[in-house]
């Protein structure tokens, strides 16, 4: 290289930053890795993406960390879960971040529940003082890839809205991931249709809507009430109920506690199975469309290992 090539190099590398600033990465945190995911697709290499809660935590009870304020300070954009999933840990992370572009309401918060479809909303007055973590309905929606297709819609729009030069790149995104969700989906759906109405009992309430779009039907649940560890009682009443009913699966998230699972387990002759609700959950579900090739898998595999239909 000559010098005057080399001088040439040094003086291109000195202009890049400001002409890369004017058209730099978006910044996007997720308060999931399942939203992360998704921002993922949409975004494509026009974005940088980071979720705060890994997929194997419990999203209700996420420990805060100093990193995690550090990582909303660099954010243009904040999406979260909402129906108050993050309620226990995010505003206090929100509001030391003293970052205005992501505050509850600025252009830069996006709440992923808005548009899709919301089950277990209560009719009746239900508040996290009686210790019901799900009280605006519940929050675990992602788990429909329908809801899924919803939200990297809401993903897509606000990003155009900040970059409304890529809104071709982003909707080619969007186009291509719907195609691929499609493609998916009939798979799935034909991988569940011969077990349609297999009855199960979950730990915590994050499958109604995987149950719903796959044809499970949800008879228990091991916790008395979302968010509320399984009492002795409750656990005497599920037994003799999963008895009765003939329940021969037990889903588990990965976070929680196998013992009473494993004694219900005992009691009624059900296979005790660990499901991830969210990507990350288990190294397998490395995106949003792996998670559900997994969970597919597992519970084809399941519900054939103990004779079920
Ligand atoms: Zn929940």
């Amino acid at each position: 290289m000559t010098r005057h090539v080399a001088t040439l190099v040094a003086v291109s590398a000195l202009m890049m930053p400001a002409a890369a600033s004017a058209q730099s990465k978006l910044t996007v945190v997720a308060t999931t890795e399942d939203l992360a995911s998704l921002a993922r697709e949409v975004g494509g290499d026009h974005v940088n993406v980071e979720a705060i809660a890994r997929g194997y935590q419990d999203p209700h009870f996420v420990e805060a960390k100093p990193s995690f304020i550090l990582k909303l300070q660099k954010a243009d954009l904040l999406i979260v879960v909402g129906r108050e999933l993050e309620i226990g840990w995010l505003p206090p992370l929100i509001q030391q971040s003293r970052n205005p572009k992501v505050q509850v309401g600025a252009n830069g918060y996006l709440d992923a529940s808005q548009n899709v479809k919301i089950l277990d909303i209560p009719t009746g007055q239900i508040t996290r003082a009686m210790g019901d973590v799900h009280p605006l309905g519940n929050p675990h929606y992602w788990m429909d890839p329908e809801n899924g297709r919803l939200i990297a819609r809401e993903v897509a729009d606000k990003l155009t809205q900040f970059r409304p030069g890529d809104r071709a790149y982003f909707e080619q995104r969007l186009a291509d991931f719907n195609r691929r969700l499609t493609e998916a989906e009939s798979r799935w759906y034909a991988d569940m249709a011969p077990y349609k109405g297999t009855k199960v009992v979950t730990y915590h309430r994050s499958f109604p809507n995987f149950a719903e779009r796959f044809g499970l039907e949800i008879v228990g649940y091991v916790e008395p009430r979302p968010g509320i560890p399984p009492s002795p009682a409750h656990t005497l009443d599920l037994i003799q109920e999963m008895k009765r009913l003939n329940i021969k699966l037990v889903l588990v998230e990965p976070y929680f506690d196998l013992k009473t699972p494993e004694a219900i387990g005992r009691a009624t002759g059900a296979q005790v199975l660990v499901m991830p609700p969210s990507v990350g959950g288990v190294k397998e579900a490395t995106d949003y469309l792996a998670l559900f090739d997994y969970n597919i898998r597992l519970l084809v595999n399941a519900i054939k290992a103990v004779g079920g239909r």
